[in-house]
C-alpha cells in the first residue's frame, strides 16, 4: 500500500479497496520501522492521524468524495498546528505548541487529508542540506551518507522513502525544488501569494511560499489544489481564481515554447547533470515543444542579492524570539539584557545566528544603501529579465541544482559553498514566479532534477508539462533500494 500515489489512493478509497484507517495504520507502522534510519519526522501525531482517518472514512460512507479525503500527508514543522509542537527545528521553539492551525493546515484538514506528523527541516528553514536541525540531520534514502537537500528535507526524505505519498514544504530560495531534485521527487513552488502564509513561521516574508512535494506532477496538482487560494488573513495573499489543476494536466505540448537560458549551463554545473537536462529537453521536443535559447543577464547577481535580502528579513522576523513571550528562556537571568542575550544565544543554532548577524549588518544605518537597497534594485532587474523572457517563451527550463546530493558534513566548514547550490532556484523567489522540479535521471546513483519556471499564476502550465513528461519517462517511478 505504501507504493500508492495520492491519485491511486483516491481511487482505492473511492472503490473501497481499503479504508483511510487501514492505510494510515500501515504507513504509521512503516514510519516506526524505517524512519530511525532517516530522521525525517520531528513529531508523529498518531492519535490525531487515526482520528482524522476515521472521520474521513465516515465522510466517505456518507457519500462525500474528494481527492484528499482520507489521504495521508505530513507538514513541514514550520506550519503552526493547534496543540501540536511546531518547532521550526529549533531549540528556540522546542517547547512551542501552536495555539492555532496555519491556513494551509486548516484547509488540508477540511479537505479530509490525514496528517501523520511534522517533518524535520533546516532550523528556521535556513539551509540546503537539512543539517542545521536541532533534532539532527536528515538522511537521503538514496544514499544514507548523503544529504536529502533542504530546507524541506524531512518532507522530501519521507516521501522519497515511501513513508507517505506527499507532504507540504516551503520554498524561500529553493527549499521545495532543491530537496525534490536531490531525492527524485516532483516539487512545486507556487507564485508568491498563491498559497497563504498565515500561520507559517516566517523566514524571509517577501520570498517564502508553501507548496507540495510528491512523487508525480499529478499528485502535486492534488495537494496544491488543497493548499491554494485567497486568504484575507495574509495581506500578501492574492485574490486570483484557482484553476482545477488536475483537470488541466492533459494539454498538448505541441508548439509550447521552452526557453533555455545560457546562464543555467555555465561553469559550476556538473557536466553529467547538463547531459541529463539536455536529454529531458529532447524528450519535450519529441512531445512537440519548440526550444529557444534565451538569456537572463542578471542571474549572476542573484545569490549575492538573495543573501542580503533573506537574512535582512530574517533578522527582523526572528527578533520576536526573545525569551520573553514564548520559546526558549535561559536559566536565572541577571537582568533583562542578559535574558535576551542568553536566551537567543542558547536557542538559535550557528547558521541562524550567522543569518541574523548578516541581516542586522545589512540593515544598519550607513550600510543600508550599500547593501539592502542595492540588493532590492538587483531584484527588480532579475524580475525584468524574466518578464522580457516570458514575452518570447511559455516556460523556462534548466537544471534545478548544479550538483547531486553531497555527503553529510562535506560543506560544514564552508557555508558559501552551500549557498552556491541555490544558484538556479533563488531567481524564481526573487521574482515571485512559480517553479517546479521533476526527476530527470541519476548521477552515481543519486537523483537529478530538471526545473521548469512559468509566468505568474501559471502553476497549471508547469504541472501540465511535468505530467506529460512523466507519461513518457519513468525516472519518477524509481524508488530507493531498501525503501
Ligand atoms: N538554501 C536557501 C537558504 O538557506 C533556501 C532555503 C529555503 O528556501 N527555505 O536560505
Amino acid at each position: 500500500m505504501h507504493q500508492l500515489t495520492l491519485a491511486e489512493i483516491a481511487r482505492g478509497l473511492a472503490d473501497k479497496k481499503f479504508s483511510s484507517e487501514e492505510l494510515t495504520k500501515t504507513l504509521l507502522a512503516r514510519i516506526a520501522q524505517l524512519d530511525p534510519q532517516l530522521n525525517s519526522f520531528i513529531t508523529l501525531t498518531e492519535d490525531l492521524a487515526l482520528e482524522q482517518a476515521k472521520a474521513a472514512d465516515a465522510r466517505r460512507a456518507n457519500g462525500e468524495s474528494g481527492a484528499l479525503l482520507g489521504a495521508p500527508i505530513a507538514h513541514k514543522d514550520l506550519f503552526c498546528t493547534l496543540g501540536v509542537r511546531t518547532s521550526c527545528a529549533s531549540k528556540m521553539l522546542d517547547n512551542f505548541k501552536a495555539p492555532y492551525d496555519a491556513t494551509v493546515v486548516a484547509k488540508l484538514a477540511a479537505a479530509g487529508a490525514v496528517s501523520l506528523g511534522k517533518t524535520n527541516m533546516d532550523e528556521f528553514a535556513m539551509g540546503s542540506a537539512n543539517e542545521s536541525s536541532y533534532y539532527g540531520a536528515v538522511k537521503n534514502p538514496w544514499n544514507l551518507d548523503h544529504v536529502p537537500g533542504g530546507s524541506s528535507g524531512g518532507s522530501a526524505a519521507a516521501v522519497a522513502a515511501r513513508l507517505l505519498p506527499a507532504a507540504t514544504g516551503t520554498d524561500t530560495g529553493g527549499s521545495i525544488r532543491q530537496p525534490a531534485a536531490l531525492t527524485n521527487l516532483t516539487g512545486l513552488k507556487p507564485t508568491y501569494g498563491r498559497v497563504s502564509r498565515w500561520g507559517m513561521i516566517a523566514y524571509a516574508s517577501s520570498l517564502d511560499q508553501a507548496g507540495p512535494l510528491a512523487r508525480t506532477a499529478e499528485d502535486c496538482a492534488i495537494l496544491l489544489q488543497g493548499m491554494a487560494g485567497f486568504d484575507p488573513q495574509d495581506s500578501t495573499s492574492i485574490d486570483e481564481p484557482v484553476p482545477d489543476f488536475s483537470a488541466n494536466l492533459n494539454g498538448s505540448l505541441k508548439g509550447l515554447r521552452i526557453g533555455v537560458p545560457k546562464e543555467f549551463f555555465s561553469e559550476g554545473l556538473d557536466t553529467r547533470i547538463a547531459e541529463l537536462i539536455h536529454n529531458s529537453i529532447k524528450e519535450l521536443e519529441k512531445l512537440g515543444a519548440v526550444i529557444k535559447p534565451i538569456s537572463l543577464p542578471n542571474m549572476q547577481h542573484a545569490i549575492p542579492a538573495y543573501y542580503v535580502i533573506a537574512p535582512a528579513e530574517a533578522s527582523s522576523n526572528l527578533s520576536r524570539f526573545d525569551g520573553v513571550r514564548f520559546g526558549h528562556r535561559c536559566e536565572k537571568p541577571k537582568d533583562l539584557t542578559d535574558l535576551y542575550k542568553r536566551s537567543r544565544a542558547e536557542g538559535f543554532g550557528p547558521e541562524v545566528q550567522r543569518r541574523i548577524l548578516v541581516g542586522a549588518y545589512a540593515l544598519s544605518a550607513g550600510y543600508y544603501d550599500a547593501y539592502y537597497l542595492q540588493a532590492q534594485k538587483i531584484r527588480r532587474l532579475i524580475k525584468n529579465d524574466f518578464m522580457a523572457a516570458f514575452n518570447e517563451v511559455d516556460i523556462i527550463l534548466g537544471p534545478t541544482t548544479p550538483n547531486p546530493a553531497w555527503k553529510i558534513g562535506a560543506k560544514n566548514s564552508d557555508p558559501v559553498s552551500a549557498y552556491l547550490e541555490d544558484v538556479y532556484t533563488i531567481t524564481a523567489n526573487l521574482a515571485g514566479l512559480p517553479g517546479l522540479s521533476m526527476p530527470a535521471g541519476f548521477v552515481d546513483g543519486l537523483p537529478v532534477g530538471v526545473q521548469l519556471l512559468a509566468p505568474y499564476f501559471q502553476e497549471g502550465r508547469l504541472l501540465n508539462v511535468a505530467h506529460q513528461y512523466q507519461l513518457n519517462t519513468d525516472w519518477h517511478t524509481r524508488s530507493p533500494a531498501g525503501f
